[in-house]
């Protein structure tokens, strides 16, 4: 019965709940060269290994004076260079300016820099170069300068333990001199797709069979929330198969199993689970596509463990096999718990708000919370980006899928939504 089951927000907050649990066990430390770091998730807060900037730094090519002089608009005495690179100089006399480009050091004395578009120089005079701020404009101290210190001071923790790495933060990273990072180990997720019909990618598909798309897909979004693929050999759709399969997967930290969760003959998943010790948290959730998911953990076999060891659990997820019931129920369910198993502080689905550019159908069942593939705009003339629908031709059309950059969430008191509604999108 559809009402027995959670619905989204109730699955959502059951899964969030387990990932927070999941997410004190701290995964092991490894460390790995910054050129590598990149999707890894930060196992040591990284530190500011001196004051950033490490001296009072120019973001302007110009001249470095004292704001008051400038500001009077005399002309000032060129006395010196500094370029980036150079070591800082000074001191600035009074009544004088020192001629400096982005990034170098501003020289002892100087208090602002003036920008070289809004001075007039005399190249002409005895006393040498002379350089005067416009008549129209004032100098403030401390304009054009980032002072030392300003952005972290030495010691500083910049990114706590948690942090996924992208490029940015390996470039904070390269600043303060890591040339390598200590990162969690990713966790290791065992991927089963199961059915009778699948062949692997390099085999032409008899009359009846389909291609295992759903693995690569699968290790891909597994790679993306910060884990290692374990793809298996596809498991056919019987109760042996199953077992031998699931028998393989102790050394897995998180299991996905693809197909045969639906109420069918051959759907044999989750008693197959349900032998090997699984505790199940939900058996379907109020979606669509994807309602038949199942979610719970696995024990450690006594046996695989050592005397004194306590090993953690093995979260699964057994997802629809329909692809864009698996795609969607992964991102919503299963990439959360794998990025708190891999140690990231953010694990939530990514949701954004978008305006709706035409008139969703009034097909949904009642009672779902339905999740649509859509191409989501951003950067359009409007502020809000501009979701449209994918034409699609259910859960199993993969063209829409792959044409699609996010899903449309129609609520589920929602039948329908309008053109020009603010609506939720779920990025991928
Ligand atoms: P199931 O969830 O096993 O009932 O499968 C639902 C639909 O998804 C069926 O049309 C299957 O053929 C298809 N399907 C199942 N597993 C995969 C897979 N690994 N790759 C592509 N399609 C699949
Ligand atoms: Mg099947």
């Amino acid at each position: 019965m559809i009402s027995a089951l959670p619905s989204y927000d109730e699955a959502a907050a059951l899964v969030a709940d387990y990932a927070a649990r999941l997410a004190m066990l701290r995964p092991s430390v490894q460390s790995v060269s910054l050129a590598s770091a990149a999707g890894r998730v930060l196992a040591r807060p990284l530190c500011a290994d001196q004051d950033q900037p490490p001296f009072a730094r120019s973001t302007r090519d110009g001249f470095a004076c004292r704001a008051a002089e400038a500001s009077k608009h005399v002309p000032l005495r060129l006395v010196g260079a500094t370029r980036a690179g150079d070591a800082p100089a000074g001191p600035l006399p009074r009544g004088a300016a020192w001629e400096i480009m982005t990034g170098a050091p501003v020289p002892k004395g100087a208090d602002a820099v003036m920008m070289i578009e809004h001075v007039t120089i005399d190249h002409a005079k005895v006393h040498g170069q002379q350089v005067q701020l416009l008549p129209s404009r004032k100098l403030k101290p401390g304009e054009s300068i980032v002072a030392k210190g300003a952005q972290a001071c030495k010691g500083d923790e910049l990114l706590p333990v948690g942090t996924v790495i992208h490029s940015a933060q390996i470039a904070l990273a390269a600043t303060c001199g890591y040339s390598t990072l200590q990162v969690f180990a990713r966790p290791r997720v065992a991927i089963l797709a199961t059915g009778d019909e699948l062949v692997p990618v390099d085999t032409l598909p008899a009359p009846g069979q389909i291609r295992n798309s759903n693995a690569p897909m699968l290790a891909a979004m597994v790679a993306a929330a910060g884990g290692e693929a374990w793809v298996l050999p596809t498991a056919a759709d019987t109760a042996e198969a199953l077992d031998n399969a699931l028998a393989q997967t102790a050394e897995a930290e998180m299991l996905i199993l693809s197909g045969g969760v639906s109420a069918g003959k051959f759907d044999l998943v989750e008693p197959a689970l349900a032998r090997a010790g699984a505790r199940f948290r939900f058996t379907g959730v109020r979606i669509q596509p994807g309602k038949p998911l199942v979610f719970g953990h696995l024990l450690p076999k006594r046996s695989s463990t050592a005397p004194g060891v306590r090993r953690a659990q093995r979260p699964f997820f057994g997802l629809p096999g329909n692809p864009v019931s698996s795609a969607v129920t992964f991102l919503l369910f299963a990439a959360p718990v794998l990025a708190a198993l891999a140690g990231s502080r953010v694990t939530g689905p990514r949701f954004a708000l978008a305006r709706l550019s035409a008139d969703t159908d009034k097909h949904g069942k009642p009672g779902l919370t339905r999740f649509l593939p859509a191409t989501c705009t951003f950067g359009g003339a409007s502020n809000l980006p501009e979701v449209n629908l994918v034409s699609w031709q259910g859960s199993g059309d993969i063209a829409a899928l792959a044409r699609s950059n996010c899903f449309l969430v129609v609520p589920e008191e929602t039948p329908s939504l309008e053109a020009g509604a603010i609506v939720r999108i779920l990025l991928n």
